[in-house]
């Protein structure tokens, strides 16, 4: 694989980081290999208005070896996996797929700006891990817990009131559960590598 351009270093990216980011880059950079910059994807996105690097962009920095680039935005953390991309795409590329691995390299690189948003996924994916669904209450406490911001949940408050006001969600703070989907979970992490 070539060497990323550090002209262009995303922010915090140091040297072992940009090692670290060329191993998982790789598989990634495969898949969009026969890209032809048709913006089909940006044009079928509904998130590009959250984003501020458009998906056709975000390939084409891919393609050119400015993968560190796309670590300086947050735009793949704003796919909502929704596969529009996907089925779109004239090249018949996996891209809902792509966007997942540069969450899972964000993650796994521990990068400080991608914290809120690991954190977030991780209260998430636990809450789904021990209840095969997710319990509202039980997720954004142990979200706010780990973000150890006392004031954090103050900028939720408005939307859980109109939320418990619909019956959109349900005061349950019967915490803990069983593990429902730890050996599925623990399935696809030893799958995953
Ligand atoms: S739709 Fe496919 S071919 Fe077109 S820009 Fe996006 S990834 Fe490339
Ligand atoms: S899968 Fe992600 S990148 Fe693709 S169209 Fe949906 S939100 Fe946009």
């Amino acid at each position: 694989m070539q060497e990323l351009n550090t002209k262009k270093r995303g922010k915090g990216m140091g040297q072992e980081n940009n090692e670290l980011l060329l191993t998982h880059i790789g598989p990634i950079k495969e898949m969009i290999q026969t890209c032809i910059q048709c913006g089909t994807c940006t044009a079928s996105c509904p998130n590009t208005k959250f984003m501020d690097m458009t998906p056709r962009h975000m390939w084409r920095l891919l393609l050119t070896d400015h993968a560190d680039v796309i670590f300086s935005s947050k735009s793949f953390i704003m796919c909502s996996s929704c596969y529009y991309c996907t089925l779109r795409c004239p090249r018949g590329l996996e891209l809902t797929a792509a966007m997942s691995l540069l969450k899972q390299a964000a993650l796994k690189l521990k990068l400080k700006r991608f914290r809120r948003s690991s954190l977030f996924y991780e209260a998430f994916l636990d809450s789904v891990k021990k209840h095969g669904r997710v319990k509202e209450m039980e997720f954004m406490t142990h979200y706010f817990m780990s973000m150890k911001n006392p004031l954090l949940p103050l900028g939720y408050a408005a939307l859980g009131t109109r939320l418990l006001a619909k019956g959109k969600i349900r005061p349950d703070f019967s915490f803990g559960g069983k593990g429902k989907l730890t050996a599925l979970f623990e399935k696809t992490a030893q799958l995953e590598g």
